[in-house]
């Protein structure tokens, strides 16, 4: 029996760790079922030697108040993250009920009134909420006329709560030239003339296309990043900041989905791309507080 003892006692680290053969490992299980004195040997190797933790008073006070102050941010931010959070539900809310929706023309849109003054006064349809008139000078479509680019448009918002549309539209001409007055359907289709000589052709009011090369130039600003941040390997530093700048692109398509939808073509660009900068930044500090939020957590969870 001593002389198996001794060998099982060789034996026990490997078979703690699992790494001893079948037969071996049996023969070890067979012994110890019958010897109490390498049972305990081997139930003291199996548990990890005890670790007590310190004592709460032999904790020095510093790293106490770190974490006090750790958990303070922890709440901070995540009350951020909330609020950043709203702002851009509201804020994606608003550029969804505000988008306009304008009309395709039809006899009954509008009315053309010729005042005593030589004034003209532009009456729309009811369903119209808002309307807007853009002088185009004397250049437009020809130099042989005053003209004038009007659009009417409603909106969810409109249509749901406020304004039954009582929409008018002055124009008083500035030169002697004829005048000439468009509407602007903004749906692909012309312009139509609602007042006026006919000239030469038609005109087309173009929808801007800006947002989409602003759309492409992000993608494009993304990979460059992507590569930079693949290739920065080594340098921490480099690979820090430009991972910092990395969610910026996607931030800024977020903020177009939102806006836009999938297509790029906007007849009132100037509006849409402040609400898609403004949504995709408020996104962007939120992927950011996201990230140090979700590392401080990792930091002070139980270990
Ligand atoms: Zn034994």
């Amino acid at each position: 029996m001593k002389q198996e003892c001794s060998i099982v006692r060789d034996l026990l680290p490997l078979y703690v760790e699992d790494m001893v053969s079948l037969e071996t490992a049996e023969f070890v299980r067979g012994h110890l079922a019958a010897c109490e004195t390498c049972k305990a040997e081997y139930q003291s190797l199996r548990q990890p030697p005890d670790v007590t933790p310190p004592a709460q008073e032999e904790r020095p006070e510093a790293p106490l108040r770190l974490l006090q102050r750790k958990l303070l941010l922890k709440r901070v931010q995540t009350a951020l993250l909330a609020g950043g959070f709203v702002l851009v539900v509201l804020l994606s809310a608003f550029a969804i009920l505000s988008a306009p929706r304008y009309f395709p023309y039809t006899a009954q849109l509008l009315e053309v009134t010729e005042q005593a003054d030589g004034s003209l006064t532009i009456t729309f349809d009811q369903a119209v909420t808002q309307c807007q008139v853009e002088s185009l000078g004397t250049q437009e479509p020809d130099n042989q006329s005053e003209s004038y680019s009007i659009q009417a448009w409603t909106s969810p918002w409109d249509q749901w709560f406020s304004r039954s549309g009582s929409c008018t539209l002055t124009i008083t001409p500035q030169t002697d030239l004829p005048v000439r007055v468009y509407y602007a359907q903004n749906n692909g289709q012309g312009d139509v003339l609602v007042y006026g000589e006919h000239p030469d052709g038609g005109m087309e009011t173009l929808p801007r296309l800006v947002l989409g090369y602003y759309l492409f130039l992000a993608a494009g600003v993304f990979v460059v990043l992507l590569v930079v941040w693949c290739a920065a390997k080594k340098k921490p530093k480099v690979r820090q900041w430009v991972g910092r700048a990395l969610p910026l692109p996607p931030a800024y398509g977020v903020g177009h989905l939102i806006v836009l939808g999938v297509t790029t073509v906007s007849y009132c660009a100037t509006r849409d791309f402040i609400l898609i900068v403004a949504i995709g930044a408020l996104v962007y500090c939120l992927v950011l507080l996201a990230v140090r939020l979700y590392r401080l957590w990792r930091e002070l969870r139980p270990h």
